[in-house]
C-alpha cells in the first residue's frame, strides 16, 4: 500500500463546493435529454474519484466515465448504482466481470466481440454485457474506421443480444479546444457519414468532452463527457474563455518546516546550484518531486503571507527550499497552489512553467499528499 503523509502538514485541498458550481453551471446549459457523465479516470484527476463521483452526483451529474477497468470498480465498491462507462479497451477476459457489475465497455473492434463473448460464454452472467461503439473520426486513439464496418458490427450485436446490449455510440474531438475548427469540422463531417448508417439509435449518443460542451454545445447529443471543467480547469489553457466561471477545485498547500539564515556565498541544494549573493532568510518546504511537485518547477514560486517566494536550489525528493523576504517562524502557511493575499498559482501557472498542460500537473500528483475535503 502506498504511505499516505498524514502527519505532515503538507496537503490537497479540494473544494467540493466548487466542483459542484463547475456541474451545475454546465448541467444548466443542457438540454433537457441531455445527461452529464462527469469523468472521474485517473483518481478524478488527482482530485479523489469516490469524493468527485460524490459532489458530481450532487450537482447534476448521472453518470461516471473512467479511464480503466479498476476505476469502475472502485465506485461501484463505493456504492454508486449509475451507468459507468470504462473509456479504454478493456482485455476481453474481463467480459463477465463488466456484466456482472453493469459496467459499461468501449469496443473497437469487432473481433474483440468475439472474444469477449467467448468468456461470457463460459462464465454466464446474468445479464448481456453493455457496450458502446467508440468511433474515429479522427482522433486516431481507438475505434471503428469506417461506416462499413460500423454496419457489420451493428449486425453483429444484432446477431449476439444474449451476449451484448448495444448501449451506445461514440466519437472524441482532437481540436476542440482550439480557436480553429477545420479540423472538428472534418470530425463532424466523418461522424455525419457514421451516424447516416445507423438508422436505430442505441440509448447513448455522445461526442462531447469538456472542450466540446463548452465551445461547441449545439453538437451535443444525449451525454456529455465531462472533465476538465468540473474540476475548474480550462482544457484549453488560456486560449479560449469559457461560457462561465471555472472554479479551481485544487490547492496545494504546507508550513514551512524549517527557516534560517544564509550568507552571501553560500549555496542551497544538490549540485550546488544556486549560492546567495547577500545574507537572505530561506525556508524548507516538505514537498518533493515524489511528491509529483516537479523538479522542473526550480525557479518557480510559492506564496508566503501574499508573497511570491522564489524556488531556489534544485528540488528534492521530498523538500524544497524557497527565498523568504524575511524571517518566518517555522509552521508560516506556505500555498503552492491556490490564494495567498491578493496573489494566487494555478494549475495553469505551473503547466506553463513546466511547458504541459493543467490536466497532467493535476493527476501528477501522487497518493503520498493527503487530499482534505472541505465545504
Ligand atoms: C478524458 C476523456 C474525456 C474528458 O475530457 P475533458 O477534456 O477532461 O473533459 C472525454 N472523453 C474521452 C473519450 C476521454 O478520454
Amino acid at each position: 500500500m502506498m504511505i499516505i503523509g498524514e502527519h505532515r502538514p503538507t496537503k490537497l485541498v479540494i473544494d467540493r463546493a466548487a466542483i459542484r458550481h463547475n456541474i451545475q453551471e454546465e448541467v444548466q446549459r443542457l438540454p433537457e435529454n441531455c445527461e452529464l457523465f462527469m469523468v472521474v479516470k485517473a483518481n478524478g484527476y488527482g482530485h479523489g474519484a469516490v469524493q468527485v463521483a460524490e459532489a458530481a452526483k450532487a450537482a447534476g451529474a448521472t453518470g461516471f466515465c473512467v479511464a480503466i477497468l479498476d476505476e469502475a470498480l472502485e465506485l461501484r465498491a463505493a456504492g454508486f448504482d449509475e451507468p459507468i462507462l470504462v473509456l479504454g479497451v478493456v482485455e476481453p477476459k474481463y467480459a463477465p466481470l463488466m456484466a456482472r457489475e453493469k459496467v459499461s465497455a468501449t469496443v473497437a473492434a469487432e473481433d474483440w466481440l468475439d472474444e469477449a463473448g467467448h468468456y461470457l460464454a463460459l462464465s454466464q452472467p446474468r445479464e448481456p454485457l453493455r457496450v458502446h461503439l467508440g468511433l474515429d473520426t479522427g482522433m486516431g486513439r481507438i475505434g471503428f474506421q469506417t461506416p462499413t464496418a460500423l454496419k457489420q458490427v451493428i449486425a453483429y450485436l444484432d446477431d449476439h443480444t444474449a451476449a451484448f446490449t448495444f448501449e451506445g455510440m461514440f466519437t472524441h474531438f482532437s481540436t476542440a479546444d482550439e480557436a480553429s475548427t477545420d479540423y472538428f469540422d472534418k470530425q463532424v463531417a466523418r461522424w455525419d457519414a457514421f451516424m447516416a448508417v445507423v438508422p436505430n439509435k442505441p440509448r447513448y449518443v455522445h461526442v462531447t468532452n469538456s472542450a466540446t460542451s463548452l465551445w461547441h454545445a449545439d453538437h451535443n447529443v444525449n451525454i456529455v463527457r465531462y472533465g476538465a471543467a468540473g474540476y475548474g480547469l480550462n482544457p484549453s489553457g488560456k486560449a479560449l474563455q469559457p461560457p462561465f466561471e471555472l472554479k479551481p477545485a485544487m490547492r496545494l498547500v504546507s508550513e514551512l518546516a524549517h527557516c534560517k539564515q544564509l550568507n552571501a556565498g553560500e549555496s542551497v541544494s544538490y549540485g550546488a546550484t544556486y549560492t546567495s549573493t547577500q545574507d537572505e532568510w530561506v525556508g524548507t518546504v516538505s514537498l518533493g518531486y515524489a511528491d509529483g511537485y516537479e523538479r522542473r518547477l526550480q525557479g518557480f514560486h510559492v506564496l508566503v503571507d501574499g508573497q511570491a517566494c522564489e524556488i531556489i536550489g534544485r528540488i528534492c525528493m521530498d523538500q524544497l527550499m524557497i527565498r523568504l523576504p524575511r524571517q518566518y517562524p517555522r509552521g508560516t502557511k506556505v500555498v503552492l497552489l491556490g490564494r495567498s493575499g491578493n496573489q494566487e498559482i494555478t494549475l495553469q501557472d505551473l503547466a506553463e512553467y513546466c511547458g504541459t498542460i493543467n490536466y497532467e500537473i493535476a493527476c501528477g500528483f501522487t497518493a503520498r499528499l493527503p487530499r482534505r475535503y472541505v465545504h
